[in-house]
């Protein structure tokens, strides 16, 4: 019986059993090696999303399972009322990792995004003297923190906020990649305890900053004792061609002695997604003792943060990153697909631009945003075989796992062309 549940049946399940809280692209997949991903029909795709860039490592990593498993099989959860065998050596790899000196452990990114919003405003009262409650922390127009009370407070997306007030306070909005305003804002308030910024808006399109706007970011926040908080849940690990995104142009795999002029040191690091290279929910804020030491016992945690298969899943997951140099590849295939699509842009009137770093990219479709075109178009590359999303009516974002080779890039970059032009008009 089971072997004529198709496509349609399982769509429908969902629909009359589940919140309706997304609008997914109507394929059902049941399994995934790679690059490639499989529908219960056993139509083979190309996967051009990467569950929002948490599978940089390709669907079912070898080496990632094996962790996964293996730690399944001995201890999968004590909570932090004790401690475990795993985490201390977690939180070593990650700090070096990443060059902090404290981990904080947590499961999506939401939860990390709240905690680093709570480690900034304590820092704030305890170590800026900001008068108890009036913390205030600067966002961006367009970001995407994640989907809790507080963090959909600061959106500046409609269907994000309405209906879901009262909302919480202590946020002001600053357009994106707007130097000049971050100034006038600090100048103008002395109780700023935090920038919280994207490196890349990844949800608002892929929106790629002036090169410079971070590394100015880092400067006025050091001048006005202002946390300069990189949410790189999205951006970080390997995805944009950098370890992080906030690394500029260093070609490191996260070993180096960071340049200056390159790399744009943020106070706090907000990453998930990549970290456990989507086999298990993980997340992390990292930072330095004197910041990450205002939060003591009792005053935050989280039952499953910091799990030992967490712990070891992600280890794994970062060591991949290195020791495939995927990082690298990112930068390289990156490189070749925005030149293809430019190529193809410049004779085409349905495509306007491409833009994006690393291997997280995005076209403009000459449409606009309330129309139906990009979701069409990615209906289309389903059916001739890769799968990706509009971010927006008008903007579709193309970020395949790391693991991807120079000849499947210049399959899919012929796919998404082929599709783009029976678009043209
Ligand atoms: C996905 C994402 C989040 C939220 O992560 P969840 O695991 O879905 O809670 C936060 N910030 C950015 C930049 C993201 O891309």
């Amino acid at each position: 019986m089971e072997s004529t549940i198709e496509t349609f049946d399982f769509i429908e399940l969902e629909r009359h059993h589940g919140a309706h809280d997304y609008h997914p692209i109507p394929v059902v997949l049941e399994r995934g090696e790679g690059v490639f991903l499989w529908d219960v029909e056993g139509k083979k795709y190309y996967d051009f999303l990467s569950a929002y860039s948490a599978v940089n490592q390709g669907h079912c990593h070898p080496r990632i399972v094996k962790a996964l498993q293996d730690q399944a099989q001995i201890l999968t959860l004590t909570s932090r009322a004790f401690h475990n065998n795993k985490l201390g050596a977690y939180m070593k790899y990650v700090t070096e990792y990443f060059g902090f000196e404290r981990l904080l452990p947590s499961n999506t990114g939401a939860e990390a995004v709240e905690a680093a919003i709570k480690i900034a405003r304590k820092w704030g009262y305890t170590k800026k003297n900001i008068p108890e409650n009036k913390a205030e922390i600067i966002v961006c127009k367009q970001n995407f923190h994640g989907r809790t009370s507080t963090i959909i407070s600061f959106s500046s997306d409609h269907d994000s906020r309405q209906h879901f007030g009262p909302h919480a306070t202590g946020f002001i909005s600053i357009p994106y990649n707007d130097i000049t305003a971050l100034e006038s804002v600090l100048q103008n308030h002395s109780n700023v305890a935090g920038f919280l910024v994207e490196p890349i808006q990844g949800e608002a399109g892929v929106f790629t900053p002036d090169p410079d706007f971070i590394k100015k970011a880092r400067a006025l926040c050091s001048k006005y004792n202002v946390l300069l908080m990189a949410d790189e849940i999205q951006t970080g690990i390997g995805r944009t061609g950098a370890l992080l995104a906030v690394c500029g142009n260093c070609d490191c795999t996260g070993h180096c002695e960071r340049q200056e002029d390159t790399y744009s040191r943020p106070d706090i690091l907000i990453l998930g997604k990549a970290i456990s290279g989507g086999a298990f929910p993980v997340s992390a804020v990292l930072c330095d003792a004197h910041i990450m030491d205002v939060i003591q016992p009792g005053q935050h945690g989280s039952t499953f943060g910091g799990n030992p298969m967490a712990c070891t899943v992600a280890m794994e997951a970062l060591q991949v990153i290195r020791d495939e140099k995927l990082t690298q590849n990112a930068r390289r295939l990156g490189n070749r697909f925005r030149t293809a699509m430019q190529n193809y842009i410049d004779n085409s009137s349905i495509v306007l631009s491409v833009r994006g770093r690393g291997l997280l990219n995005a076209i403009v479709i000459n449409d606009s945003e309330e129309s139906k075109t990009a979701w069409n178009i990615c209906l289309k590359l389903k059916e001739n075989g890769l799968l990706a999303k509009p971010t927006h009516g008008n903007i579709i974002r193309f970020a395949p796992p790391l693991v991807m080779t120079e000849a499947q890039l210049d399959d899919c970059i012929a796919i998404i062309t082929t599709t783009l032009s029976e678009f043209e008009s």
